[in-house]
């Protein structure tokens, strides 16, 4: 797989989302840009998604 795969893209705003330095599944990253949460669905391959927030 390409390493460039292993970042993390805002499914929003298309920026690169700092990684956490110790992920989890689970674990919900913010993007710094937009502020859209994305959840780690799986680290190896890194899967994510933008979690869909009830208000
Ligand atoms: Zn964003």
């Amino acid at each position: 797989m390409n390493p460039q795969d292993n970042k993390i893209i805002c499914p929003d705003c298309k920026s690169e989302i700092a990684k956490p330095e110790s992920m989890v599944v689970g674990d919900i990253v913010e993007c710094q840009e937009c502020g859209t949460e994305v959840e780690i669905q799986s680290i190896e391959p890194l899967v994510y998604g933008e979690l869909i927030e009830e208000k």
